[in-house]
């Protein structure tokens, strides 16, 4: 055997989890080590959030160039280098993945390459190719992140990809069918939509973005339908057949068994967790039947000195999840208090328009048997939001009925993403309706929106009957 590496917080999986739990156990005194197989950064940085994107906002410039004549301005022959978009996307990566290995340095993280083993509850192996390294640990947090679902008949190859496939593409498809409407596919959907290519969309259930209410995935639905996009609901995709140029998809929908031509299928059906290649049922942690691990609300598994963060526990695949998890398990190791609270975390789907919600919807505060007064104020009628020429959409708030309390906003429309950063401050702050329609917003601007759906919750509106 080798001599044994001792540490004393080993982090496994170097994405939005890992590396901000071991950046959070550095700060607090902990020697560290992270074993990252693949590259630091993790999914997110390198075949999800960032990339992604990336590709979305040429998309979307490219998109735009061509369709803003209804401002007065006409551009002509507008061309596309699609290999300089990769360029561009793969540089954003590169400065952000450097970025985390400066970090790990910095915080004087020790980062051993290869692949993670449990041996027993203190030893873990990392192995690469040529040799293999014991690490005795006093704690670990497992942050190994997720992997694509195959659906059978759909096996990945080159005419079918995943998401990474997708967004490593050297060409834009004339013609691309993606299983699978949820925001994944729904953000990549629309990204080569903008780019030009003929995009069909095949959904088993019946409507796209099923995370989203319905009053907000119509206007995705709008803003897709727009850019040429056919969206099929109840479809069943069935088989995907590679032909000597293209792919050919069969599926169900309507009763009849239809067939579609395309250079490539994207499959975005979901993300399975990476909990069964290192030996966690031999530890003998505990699972869910969708191999969750699972965790107390410091992030905590079921054996005492082992936390398990981010798509590998329950809750909201999403990174902002993870890096939270990361900071209270980190903390919890150095012996503080911290726990999770899930109210405020936002999801949002970059779209066009995006969509964002936080904390409670009108439904999910029913359910919970709270009584709340919801009111929504729309773009349309925002001052900003017409002179961006970007009028879909509104800002809807969740209050308390008894007292005004904010516990939920939805966000559909232009800029979303950011406007839901305020209204999960207000949330996570314990502010009501009365105080966002107190603070004072910048002259215009969308975050207006937010202020004026306050006052309608107040029943004293200033811009709408
Ligand atoms: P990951 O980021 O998956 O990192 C896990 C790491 O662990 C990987 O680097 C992996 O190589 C490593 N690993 C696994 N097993 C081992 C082992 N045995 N030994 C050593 N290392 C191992 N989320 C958002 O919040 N916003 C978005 O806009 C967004 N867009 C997305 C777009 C796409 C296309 C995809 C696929 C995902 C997107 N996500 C987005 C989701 C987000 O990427 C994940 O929620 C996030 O990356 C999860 O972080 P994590 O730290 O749990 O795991």
């Amino acid at each position: 055997g080798d001599f044994p590496i001792e540490t004393d917080t080993i982090v496994i999986g170097a994405g939005p989890g890992g590396y901000v739990a071991a950046i959070r156990a550095a700060q607090l005194g902990q020697k560290v080590t992270i074993v990252e197989k693949g590259e630091l950064g993790g999914v997110c940085l390198n075949v999800g959030c960032i990339p992604s994107k990336a590709l979305l906002s040429a998309s979307h410039r490219f998109h735009n160039a061509q369709h803003s004549e209804d401002m007065g301005v006409i551009a002509e022959k507008v061309s596309l280098n699609f290999e300089k978009v990769q360029e561009f996307k793969n540089g954003v990566v590169k400065k952000l993945t450097g970025g985390v290995a400066g970090l790990m340095k910095g915080n004087k993280i020790e980062v051993a390459k290869g692949e993670a083993y449990f041996v027993d509850e203190n030893n873990l192996k990392v192995m690469t190719e040529k040799a293999s390294q014991t690490y005795t640990f006093k704690n670990a947090i497992i942050a190994t992140g997720s992997r694509p679902i195959e659906i059978p008949n759909f096996k990945f190859g080159k005419r079918v990809i995943d998401s990474t496939g997708a967004l490593a593409l050297k060409e834009v498809p004339k013609k691309l069918v993606v299983v699978g409407g949820g925001y994944i596919g729904s953000e990549l959907g629309t990204a080569y939509a903008n780019f030009g290519s003929e995009v069909t969309i095949l959904e088993g259930a019946k409507d796209i973005l099923g995370g989203f209410e319905k009053q907000m995935t119509q206007i995705v639905k709008k803003g897709l339908k727009a850019k040429g996009v056919e969206i099929v609901t109840e479809a069943m995709a069935k088989s995907a057949e590679e032909t000597d140029n293209g792919v050919k998809v069969t599926y169900e929908a309507g009763g009849e068994t239809k067939e579609i031509e395309a250079d490539y299928v994207l499959v975005t059906v979901g993300r399975r967790p990476n909990t069964d290649e290192l030996g966690l049922e031999e530890l003998g942690l505990k699972m869910s039947d969708r191999g969750l691990v699972e965790v107390d609300e410091q992030s905590r598994s079921s054996i005492e000195n082992i936390f398990a963060i981010g798509d590998i526990v329950a809750g909201p695949p999403l990174a902002h999840k993870a890096s939270y998890e990361a900071k209270v398990a980190a903390e919890a190791i150095s012996g503080e208090r911290s726990a999770v609270d899930y109210l405020g975390i936002p999801a949002v789907c970059f779209t066009e328009p995006e969509l964002a919600t936080v904390g409670h919807t009108e439904a999910s505060a029913k359910e919970a048997g709270i009584e709340v007064k919801a009111a929504k104020f729309p773009f349309a009628a925002n001052g900003r939001a017409l002179a961006l020429n970007e009028t879909a959409g509104f800002v809807k708030l969740i209050a308390l009925k008894e007292n005004g309390l904010l516990v939920g906003a939805q966000v559909a429309g232009t800029g979303a993403s950011d406007i839901i950063a305020e209204l999960g401050l207000a949330i996570e702050s314990g502010m009501t309706a009365e105080d966002v329609s107190l603070t004072i917003h910048a002259h215009p601007t969308l975050g207006e929106i937010s202020m004026e759906a306050a006052e309608v919750v107040l029943g004293t509106p200033i811009h709408t009957m």
